[in-house]
């Protein structure tokens, strides 16, 4: 198992060293951030008991099957953790791809999963000491999240690290999934926009390595992106 500790409270684990998981640590306990695809529910609990913590919170960025993929047999093996994802992606999760007045008129990707959320989320909604922020465009209604305590961003796949800081609005050659995987690209690159305006301490994502410092690589990610889609 494969946990780096990032500042003082965030803990990232790697699935097949592509797709992230977090914990985070709160006074009651630690809120995971994303269960990673199927099979990664024992590497998970393996995870927390190391911290010596118990699980209170699973915290979905959004409703892909990497992220949400060991949602249901972790729900099981913690039948009281709190499940929390945005009231959008909520829908996506329950197999409802319908767009909404105002949305890309396109039919957004989405896992399923059989576990209903406990509390769903709006943009600005506080989950202990995390502060959510709207990021849709990957799917409609993605969240990141921000710790107030140390100013770290777990972004979801709004961004991803591989090689270089990129946005999901650009595609890129050598790493083209999250691209692929975006429902709105434009939409992505406003909610990127966003996320740099807050200029978070550490950019910590989905898909790639945790980012310190990350200012500069997401403006210019931001701008990269823009030009390209541009084109
Ligand atoms: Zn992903």
């Amino acid at each position: 198992m494969n946990l780096i500790t990032h500042g003082a409270y965030l803990t990232q684990l790697s699935q097949f060293r592509f797709i992230n998981q977090y914990l985070v640590q709160e006074d009651d306990g630690l809120t995971l951030i994303d269960t990673g695809a199927r099979g990664q529910t024992a590497s998970i609990l393996k995870a927390a008991a190391s911290l010596n913590a118990p699980i209170r919170r699973i915290l979905l960025t959004h409703a892909h099957d990497d992220h949400l993929g060991s949602l249901d047999a972790l729900h099981v093996a913690l039948p009281d953790a709190e499940v929390l994802i945005s009231a959008r992606d909520a829908r996506l999760m329950s197999g409802d791809l319908t767009t909404d007045a105002g949305e890309l008129q396109k039919k957004p990707r989405a896992g399923r999963a059989k576990t209903r959320p406990t509390r769903l989320l709006t943009p600005g909604d506080h989950v202990g000491s995390l502060q959510s922020i709207g990021a849709p465009g990957h799917t409609p209604g993605q969240l990141a999240f921000l710790d107030t305590r140390d100013g770290t961003l777990i972004a979801g796949d709004a961004y991803q690290t591989f090689r270089e800081v990129s946005t999901s609005a650009e595609l890129r050659w050598r790493s083209p999934l999250p691209a692929i995987a975006t429902w709105d690209r434009a939409t992505a690159l406003a909610s990127a926009r966003a996320l740099a305006a807050l200029r978070p301490t550490r950019l910590a994502v989905g898909h790639g390595p945790v980012v310190l410092h990350p200012q500069q690589a997401m403006d210019a990610a931001v701008g990269r992106a823009e030009r390209q889609l541009q084109k």
